[in-house]
C-alpha cells in the first residue's frame, strides 16, 4: 500500500490527500470501468454517499480533479472502489491507468446517506451511473438491515446500458429494471416505473425511505414525486465541481429556502424535497 504523501486537509483529520496505488482494474462494459484502490484510511472512514477527488494525471492537464463516488470498500484489506464512465478527457485518462500506477486522491469528502431504522421500507432508484454510490449504500443496508424490505429500481436507456442488473439479481433483493426502449424489464423511465409501483402497491408512505442517484433530469423528477407523495427521499447530486473541499463555492445547489449549499462539503446528499430545481 502506498500512502507516502498523506496529509490532513482542513482542520480535521477526516479528509486526507494521498498518493494511492491502483490494485485492480476491470472493464465492465464498453466505457465503464471499476478501479480498486489501496487506501486503508479512506476505506475505514468512508460512508455511503462520500466521494473522492482524483487528480487523473500527474501533469497540469486536466487541471481540476475529478469527483467519483465511493462505490465500495474492503475495510479489512484497505480496498476502495470507484466505478466510472468515460465521458471526457479526465475519465479517459483514468481509464488508461493500470494496476501499480498511483493516483493523487483527496477523500473521503462530503456527507453521507441517512441510515434508516430497522422498521423502514427502503427503495433505491438508480439511473445509469447512479448505481455507483447506491451500490455502496445497498451493500451496507443489505448487511445491516437484513430483515427489512428493500426494492432496487434500476434504469437505463437500453438493456446494454443497465449496470449491475445480474449482480443485483444474484443478491435476491427485489429488483425492478426499467429501460426507455423496453429492451429489458418495464418500459419507460425508471422514475415513472417507481411512481407507478408506489401508487399501485400497498405501501405505508410514511414508512418509506427512498434514495436516488442518476442524471439531473431524473433527480428533478424523483424530487417532484417525493414532494407530491410526501416521501422521505435523499438524492446524491453530481454537480460539476472545482476545488471539492468547500473553498471555491463553484458547485452550489439552491435550496427552496433560498440558501445555497456546496455540493462538495454540504452534500452531495440532499433531501430531494428541499432542492430548488428551477
Ligand atoms: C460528488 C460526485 C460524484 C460523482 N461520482 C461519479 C461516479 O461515481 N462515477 C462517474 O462515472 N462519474 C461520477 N461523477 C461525475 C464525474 O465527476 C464526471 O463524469 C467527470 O468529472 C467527467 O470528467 P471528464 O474530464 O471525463 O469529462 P469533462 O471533459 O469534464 O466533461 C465531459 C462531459 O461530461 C459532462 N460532465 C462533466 N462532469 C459532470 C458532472 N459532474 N455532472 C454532469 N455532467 C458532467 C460535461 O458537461 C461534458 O458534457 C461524480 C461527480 C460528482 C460531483
Amino acid at each position: 500500500m502506498i500512502q507516502n504523501s498523506t496529509k490532513a486537509i482542513g482542520n480535521t483529520n477526516m479528509i486526507t490527500q494521498s498518493s494511492i496505488s491502483i490494485l485492480h482494474k476491470e472493464n465492465l462494459q464498453e466505457g465503464i470501468f471499476k478501479l480498486t484502490l489501496s487506501s486503508s484510511f479512506i476505506s475505514k472512514k468512508a460512508k455511503p454517499g462520500n466521494f473522492v477527488h482524483i487528480k487523473v494525471t500527474p501533469n497540469d492537464y486536466p487541471l481540476l480533479r475529478r469527483a467519483f463516488s465511493i462505490h465500495g470498500t474492503d475495510k479489512k484489506n484497505g480496498g476502495l472502489e470507484i466505478l466510472f464512465k468515460v465521458v471526457g478527457k479526465g475519465t479517459e485518462a483514468l481509464s488508461k491507468k493500470s494496476p501499480g500506477d498511483t493516483l493523487d486522491i483527496i477523500g473521503p469528502i462530503g456527507n453521507s446517506f441517512y441510515l434508516p431504522e430497522k422498521n423502514k421500507e427502503i427503495m433505491l432508484v438508480a439511473g445509469g451511473m447512479g448505481i455507483a454510490p447506491l451500490w455502496f449504500l445497498f451493500t451496507c443496508l443489505n448487511h445491516r438491515f437484513r430483515q427489512n424490505k428493500l426494492t432496487f429500481f434500476l434504469g437505463a436507456k437500453s438493456k446494454n446500458q443497465l449496470i449491475y442488473a445480474e449482480k443485483l439479481k444474484a443478491t435476491k433483493t427485489r429488483l425492478i429494471t426499467a429501460t426507455d426502449d423496453g429492451s429489458r424489464g418495464r418500459k419507460g423511465k425508471v422514475t415513472e416505473v417507481f411512481l407507478k409501483e408506489i401508487k399501485k402497491g400497498n405501501y405505508d408512505k410514511s414508512n418509506l425511505v427512498v434514495y436516488s442517484c442518476g442524471p439531473p433530469m431524473m433527480l428533478k423528477r424523483i424530487s417532484e414525486i417525493a414532494k407530491e407523495l410526501n416521501l422521505f427521499c435523499q438524492v446524491s447530486l453530481e454537480t460539476h465541481m472545482a476545488c471539492g473541499v468547500g473553498a471555491c463555492w463553484g458547485c452550489v445547489a439552491k435550496l427552496k429556502n433560498g440558501s445555497y449549499q456546496r455540493v462538495c462539503v454540504d452534500g452531495p446528499v440532499f433531501d430531494a424535497r428541499e432542492i430548488d430545481w428551477k
